[in-house]
């Protein structure tokens, strides 16, 4: 079976994470995965950081598939210092609000390397995927897009509108200044990364897992052709709701929807994505337990959904996830 997820960080990489377990490639003794599984990453929040490029949701995806993700923090190495940010910031050089591990450090620092020789990011990803042998658990990490692409947010300064780097106004204001638009910077340059359309138009069944669906999904679906490529996938695509008892599970995903216009509930996020057979990107929704409401609310407007508990407190309620949305399909197809 092929599958692609497009994802963000910690939500996505803990619910490809679980798809994998479910498909198999983790019981001991399996030869090579019979699943072709291609998670096409946001790129959007990469930035340059004491001169390395940081690609946060990529790295997330790549220590959580390669099981030496920090698990707590839910991105990172494991058991790794900082040493090195510390020293930094005694220098008082760059952004001492964002942490960078040591370990973490020797990813930037090979894919710095990698870009500055001319190797595009996503043959860099290969290589750095190789290293955690991703492809001998069945999966394939793509950039969205080779080229940056950066979002920005728009908030109100003493002097009218200023634009913040995503990752300044997420990590360090902690989302609390009000956005009024989400900028994809260099989007209209990029185009998807080799592989991308491919994946999509060959898949079986596409999943958006509950990645925040502005800042990972939407800046994903706002490269030029990504979009339409999804909605011409005669691939179902089925989605889980990122919003449990009408709030995000972890991060102020709360803060994006709205800056949107759209409610942090899972019917809201649902209609947001709109069903492919109305112009939407969505064949299908998953909705945790917490939101039966939401869920009777869609199956009254004709959306196929499911319902289960979607929390994904460790890998086993992760492939339980993975598995309800994976059920999903057929019905997708059908219309419900
Ligand atoms: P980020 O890039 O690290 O912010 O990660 P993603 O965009 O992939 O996912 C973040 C979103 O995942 C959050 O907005 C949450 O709403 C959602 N999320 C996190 N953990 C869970 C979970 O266990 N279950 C569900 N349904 N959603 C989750
Ligand atoms: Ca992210």
């Amino acid at each position: 079976m092929r599958v692609v997820v497009l994802s963000g960080g910690v939500g996505g990489a803990r619910f490809t994470r679980g798809l994998l377990a479910h498909l198999g490639a983790d019981a001991p003794g399996s030869r090579a995965p019979a699943h072709e599984v291609t998670v096409v990453a946001n790129t959007g929040d990469d930035l340059w950081l004491h001169g390395v490029r940081v690609c946060p949701d990529l790295d997330t995806l790549l220590y959580t598939l390669g099981g030496v993700v920090h698990e707590e923090q839910g991105w990172g190495r494991r058991e790794e210092s900082t040493r090195v940010s510390t020293d930094l910031a005694a220098y008082g050089v760059g952004w001492d609000w964002f942490t960078l591990g040591d370990l973490d450090l020797s990813t930037h620092l090979a894919r710095t390397q990698w870009l500055r020789e001319g190797v595009p990011l996503q043959g860099v990803t290969a290589r750095l995927a190789a290293r955690w042998d991703l492809a001998g658990r069945g999966v394939r990490l793509l950039p969205m897009a080779d080229e940056p692409v950066e979002t920005h947010v728009e908030v109100d300064g003493d002097e009218g509108p200023r634009l913040l780097h995503f990752e300044e106004w997420w990590v360090r204001h902690r989302a609390a200044l009000r956005p009024r638009r989400f900028v994809q910077v260099g989007v209209e340059d990029a185009v998807p990364a080799p592989g991308v359309l491919e994946a999509l138009a060959a898949a079986d069944v596409v999943l958006l897992p509950p990645s925040n669906p502005v800042v990972s999904v939407g800046t994903v679906l706002g490269v030029p052709g990504l979009r339409d490529a999804l909605v011409a996938t005669a691939a179902p695509v089925v989605g889980v709701s990122p919003v449990v008892g009408g709030a995000p599970v972890r991060g102020m995903a709360d803060a994006c929807l709205a800056a949107i216009g759209v409610e942090t509930t899972a019917a809201a996020v649902a209609r947001h994505y709109g069903r492919r057979s109305l112009g939407g990107v969505l064949d299908a929704w998953l909705v945790d337990g917490r939101d039966r409401p939401d869920a009777a609310a869609l199956r009254a407007e004709g959306w196929p959904v499911a319902v289960a508990d979607t929390l994904m407190v460790d890998v086993p309620a992760a492939a339980r996830v993975a598995a309800v949305a994976l059920a999903l399909a057929p019905l997708a197809l059908a219309g419900g």
